[in-house]
């Protein structure tokens, strides 16, 4: 009976699990020596709810319509979207339907829990006072039972209370663990798909404490060797996780994209206002998040949601409910402001690796409300910030919070079993080859028309998607 297990660390980048951490990672390292590794390839943009939605649907974020946590409904607000909002089934509906037992445990976007068929959980975008975040039903009774409240997440991770986040951080990682080992133990699934969120948080909160390459790292800081210690946790907790599968399982380790210090954020609404692209209906006094209400909708052209990329949004006629660019108008704009993000030098000065691009150029269909440019700032060693009133258009920070990293284009693969033993180093996986490779072990037939390609025996990793 073919069995896989998955494995993913969000954000969990090659830098450190394959160089500076192998170390103190024996059972990843073992894995890798005796299986098949590789950098994979995230996702445009290498977010995490998009990105692990394409892995476990095999879909790319611009035909599930997914281009961040929140995304554009009729309007001109963005709102969070759900485990409703993926309208392509995932692997474990695949493998469910075949006649397997399935357990899918916190994969992001998971509230509400998906039904299956077997167990799975509500990822971190659970609400603290979410009456089901299991399913089924008598699957949360013995979770609540036996390990207490749901736990998908390290609470408030963007604060500087640092000591508390790394206590949030050990223990609910364990927590998740150990439900994941119940659930292996109790459950015995044919195919499991876990995510756990700690190395994420541990990036946010502590990059700059404990990699030596950070501008901001200060040797003998406190906090120097909790990643060290932190990854070594992780490994202890995989190696014993399993301890609990047959040694014929397919073990799959994978991340939905690296990490990168972060060097400072681009305020790009204030660039948008200082060019005239951009007009409020009163100057703010003070930051602020820029909602529709704020903005002179009738004198607008253009206007962007921040986060880790900007998606720079045109005010058509007739596309938005108060739109002023004439269709004819739309290239013309765009290609004006992608010559004003490229040359916007950094703070210093000097030219940055700033890349604007066109959805219809980056995806096989775009769903939903893609952005008109999709802006990688610096090649995303700087952020983009969404707020107004900031007074500047380089800031040294996120606009949220303290913030140490940035994501990055590659999260790992590590892949074990009878088919991966001996395959060595993949060269150019991408994050969409895991459906397919996962629908392979599985013994699954796969849907036709995808981009990715089954990365079993070392075959595929045939790049369909372009390089950033
Ligand atoms: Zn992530």
């Amino acid at each position: 009976m073919p069995r896989a297990l998955v494995l993913g660390l969000d954000c969990a980048p090659p830098a450190l699990v394959f160089d500076r951490f192998a170390g103190v990672m024996p059972c990843l390292s073992r894995l890798r020596r005796e299986g098949a590794f590789g950098r994979l390839r995230s996702t445009e943009p290498p977010i995490t709810m998009p990105a692990w939605a394409s892995m476990a649907s095999g879909r790319d974020p611009g035909e599930l319509g997914l281009y961040g946590f929140r995304n554009r409904g009729e309007g001109y607000a963005l709102t969070i979207s759900t485990a409703r909002d993926v309208k392509f089934k995932r692997v474990w509906d695949y493998v469910g339907e075949a006649g397997k037992k399935v357990a899918a445990l916190y994969v992001p976007p998971s509230y509400p829990p998906p039904p299956v068929r077997g167990v799975s959980l509500g990822c971190f975008l659970t609400p603290d006072d979410a009456e089901r975040f299991a399913f089924p039903p008598r699957f949360q009774r013995t979770l609540l039972e036996r390990f207490g409240p749901h736990r998908p997440d390290v609470p408030g991770f963007r604060a500087d209370d640092l000591p508390r986040i790394e206590a949030e951080l050990f223990a609910s990682t364990r927590h998740r663990f150990e439900v994941l080992r119940h659930v292996l133990a109790e459950e015995a699934p044919d195919l499991t798909f876990f995510v756990e969120m700690g190395p994420d948080r541990l990036h946010h909160a502590f990059f700059h404490h404990f990699d030596v390459d950070h501008p901001r790292f200060v040797p003998g800081n406190p906090f120097e060797d909790v990643g060290a210690r932190y990854y070594a946790f992780l490994d202890a907790e995989i190696e014993a996780t399993l301890a609990l599968v047959p040694e014929d399982t397919h073990v799959l380790v994978v991340s939905d994209h690296g990490a990168k210090p972060m060097l400072g954020g681009v305020a790009v609404n204030e660039l948008l206002v200082r060019e005239g692209y951009l007009h409020l209906k009163e100057a703010p006094s003070g930051p602020a998040a820029l909602v529709p209400a704020m903005i002179d909708w009738s004198r607008t052209r253009a206007w962007a949601e921040g986060g880790y990329y900007a998606r720079v949004f045109l005010n058509v006629k007739g596309r938005e409910p108060e739109g002023i660019v004439a269709t004819d108008e739309v290239e013309p704009l765009v290609a004006e402001l992608t010559r004003l993000f490229e040359s916007l030098p950094s703070p210093e000065g000097a030219p940055m690796k700033t890349s604007a691009r066109r959805p219809r150029d980056r995806y096989r269909k775009t769903r939903g409300h893609p952005p008109d440019l999709m802006v990688y700032f610096d090649d995303l060693n700087r952020r983009a910030l969404g707020k107004v009133g900031l007074g500047a258009i380089h800031l040294p920070s996120d606009d949220r919070g303290p913030d140490a990293c940035n994501h990055d284009w590659d999260g790992i693969f590590i892949a074990k079993g009878p088919g991966f033993d001996g395959v060595g180093e993949l060269r150019g996986p991408h994050l969409l080859d895991v459906f397919p490779t996962l629908l392979e072990v599985m013994g699954v037939s796969c849907p036709g028309g995808l981009a990715g390609r089954s990365l079993l025996r070392g075959a595929g990793a045939a790049m369909t998607m372009p390089d950033p």
